[in-house]
């Protein structure tokens, strides 16, 4: 049996060396345009940013090192040109030649990646994808020692890993975001403490912006907001592509997604032709309908897949979360699932729970906050996705939602987990035991909450806010037009109470809780302000156009 495999990185070395070791006698040859196989592209940003000293650290493998441990061909500076399904041949470009070959198979995976989307014409920009591309960043820095200047266009994964980088080198940092949030993938009010994280550490940050062109000097760039910023390097990182040309070529079935469709086992419409990695369309796990997803844990499982799969192991591959996690200054952003922005522009009914834990015991020094969102079905209790952003922590509690969402836990019985607890570590009730105790508290309606998009019109139509927090807290900050009555002078004051819905805030949604389950007792139509104050201000700093999302309930 031949394998021939078209790309030399994370889903088709994956394939490859699984291949070999369910398969000895397996001939495999792995096609890689560039001159690098099996190189950490996830490390790129941080060799820029120096974290990564060596660049020999990037470079995972070699095509000897394969060669001699797993015994394939691996041919570098080879790019695989056109697909021939009736002879089952390919045809190769030696890049450095520009000589061409036909090689035969029995059967081919594709696993040739994603592309940047964008072509900028009139402007020498550099992707950060691969290690030419940091190649070139290292040229630009080194020959601008001093006070060196980047614009980074696109906040998503690889622009802020960019941005983070190219700080601690000292370069000054231009952020150009089309988009009003920074990091898409979150809910705004998730991502709302993003902008002043990078403005703190220096980085100029436009929102709402995008690049017109080299400016009259050719020094700097021409902004949508009629600024022209300085640039000795630019970074795009504007999105990438699922990279189906040669799929196309071939007349593989694209899916909706503009991937590759693949079935349960990676084979694309040709039997004998697989295709893994991002270029190719995802299962929901929420939904099952396509999806893109570009990480490359998803590379790797479907690269083994697929090799399972040619060597007769067939187990079908498991659907996809898009689980992801993105370090920025300190700060942890994590996600997995559906956003609600996602639920709500696809009309499926959801709950929603926010809460901002301390990462351990409060009394144990050396706590971090973390603010965590919770979307649920409201039928099924299922968890349908969250979102995590904070200090150490956060992708502990992360993984174990994810885990609880492949093996099937709803929303409530995150209440039941027995986690590891120290006080060093958690709190007796973690971080996603008290997310699953607001969960369950809303499943049986114990509990009614409010979105912070919501507020205003509860409070158009006769709402009274309460603010229970204590005077310093309400003197401090609250929502304008709130009254103040402190949980623990609640019950002394109820007499003081209109005789109108009532929603109830704190600072994090915990005394609310209590306060609206006491006003509840009492006969009184209340509901906590999800999140309390902080996720309520989150929401409020971000910019007046935008429009918050309308929530969908059951
Ligand atoms: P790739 O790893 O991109 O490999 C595709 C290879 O195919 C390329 O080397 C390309 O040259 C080659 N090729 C394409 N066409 C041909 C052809 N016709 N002939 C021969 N060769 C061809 N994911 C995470 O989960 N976590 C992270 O922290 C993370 N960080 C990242 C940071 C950066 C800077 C980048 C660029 C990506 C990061 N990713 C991360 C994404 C992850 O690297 C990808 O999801 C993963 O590499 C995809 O694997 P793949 O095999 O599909 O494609």
């Amino acid at each position: 049996m031949k394998t021939l495999i078209v790309g030399g990185v994370a889903g088709g070395m994956s394939a490859a060396t699984r291949l070999r070791r369910l398969d000895e006698q397996a001939e495999i040859v792995v096609f890689e345009r560039g001159q690098y196989v099996s190189f950490a592209n996830c490390g790129l940003p941080y060799y820029v940013g120096g974290l990564i000293e060596n660049r020999s650290e990037l470079l995972l493998q070699t095509p000897e090192s394969l060669t001699s441990r797993f015994r394939l061909d691996v041919r570098i500076n080879n790019e695989v040109t056109s697909i021939d399904r009736a002879a089952r041949t390919v045809t190769v470009r030696n890049t450095l030649t520009g000589a061409f070959s036909t090689e035969t198979y029995d059967r081919l995976i594709l696993a040739a990646g994603a592309s940047a989307r964008i072509a900028r014409a009139g402007l020498t920009t550099s992707t950060l994808r691969t290690v030419d591309d940091v190649d070139y960043i290292e040229s630009v820095l080194s020959a601008t020692p001093d006070d060196a200047t980047a614009v980074v266009i696109g906040a998503g994964f690889i622009g802020l890993e960019a941005v983070e980088n190219l700080v601690h080198r000292g370069v000054h940092v231009t952020l150009v975001q089309r988009n009003l949030q920074l990091f898409t993938p979150l809910d705004p009010e998730m991502a709302a403490p993003l902008t002043a994280l990078l403005r703190d550490r220096g980085v100029d940050v436009r929102v709402g912006t995008t690049v017109l062109g080299a400016s009259a000097s050719g020094l700097g760039l021409e902004l949508s907001d009629g600024t022209t910023v300085p640039a000795d390097l630019v970074i795009d990182a504007s999105g990438v592509s699922p990279d189906t040309s040669l799929a196309e070529q071939a007349g593989l079935r694209i899916g909706a997604t503009g991937g590759v469709w693949v079935d349960s086992s990676q084979r694309t419409s040709d039997p004998f032709i697989y295709a893994v990695g991002d270029g190719v369309e995802k299962t929901d796990a929420v939904s099952g309908d396509p999806l893109l997803v570009t990480m490359a844990g998803l590379a790797n499982r479907h690269g083994r897949a697929a090799a399972d799969s040619i060597a007769g192991q067939s187990e079908p591959a498991a659907p996809a979360l898009g689980t992801s996690i993105l370090g920025l200054f300190g700060v942890t952003i994590s996600l997995t699932g559906w956003s609600e922005k996602r639920l709500v522009a696809a009309g499926r009914a959801h709950r929603i729970a926010h809460t901002h834990p301390g990462s351990h015991a409060g009394y144990y020094p050396g706590s971090e906050s973390m603010s965590m969102k919770l979307l649920i079905d409201p039928v099924t209790d299922a968890i349908l996705g969250a979102q995590i952003v904070g200090g150490s922590g956060v992708d502990k509690r992360m993984d174990v939602i994810v885990t609880a969402m492949a093996g099937g836990l709803t929303a409530s019985a995150l209440t039941r987990l027995e986690l590891a607890y120290a006080p060093q570590f958690s709190s007796a009730k973690d971080p996603v035991n008290q997310l699953g105790y607001v969960a369950d508290n809303l499943r049986t309606g114990t509990s009614r909450n409010i979105q912070w998009h919501e507020l205003a019109a509860a409070r158009a139509a006769g709402a009274v806010l309460v603010d229970v927090r204590n005077p310093g807290e309400f003197e401090a900050g609250t929502v304008d037009g709130a009254i103040n009555v402190p949980l623990d002078d609640l019950r002394a004051r109820l007499g003081d109470l209109p005789n109108a819905p009532l929603i109830v805030h704190c600072q994090v949604g915990q005394r609310g809780h209590t306060a609206a389950r006491i006003l509840a007792q009492h006969g009184f139509d209340v509901r906590n302000l999800d999140g309390g104050y902080r996720t309520w201000l989150a929401g409020a700093s971000l910019t007046p156009t935008r429009t918050a999302p309308e929530r969908i309930l059951a």
